[in-house]
């Protein structure tokens, strides 16, 4: 089960359905070089399993540690 608290970007949890990058790896472009962007299709990947993991009303946040999941955070706004 992907951790989505885990790295830098919660969607690198997930492997890129665009690019072929394995989870922790950053999205490349064409050219082979690191895209300043993680592909749209991972990010929606990402989504995916994370509602499923998590559920529909929890909110990955940013805190100083790194990541947290809050599992009412779409619920509260
Ligand atoms: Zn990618």
């Amino acid at each position: 089960m992907p951790d989505f608290t885990a790295h830098d970007h919660p969607a690198l949890a997930v492997g890129c359905p665009t690019c072929g990058k394995a989870p922790d790896e950053w999205c490349c472009g064409a050219n082979g070089q690191p895209s300043r962007d993680l592909h749209k299709a991972r990010q929606a990947e990402a989504d995916r399993q994370f509602i499923d993991q998590h559920g529909y009303g929890a909110a990955i946040i940013p805190a100083a540690s790194g990541w947290l999941i809050d599992p009412q955070g779409c619920a509260r706004d």
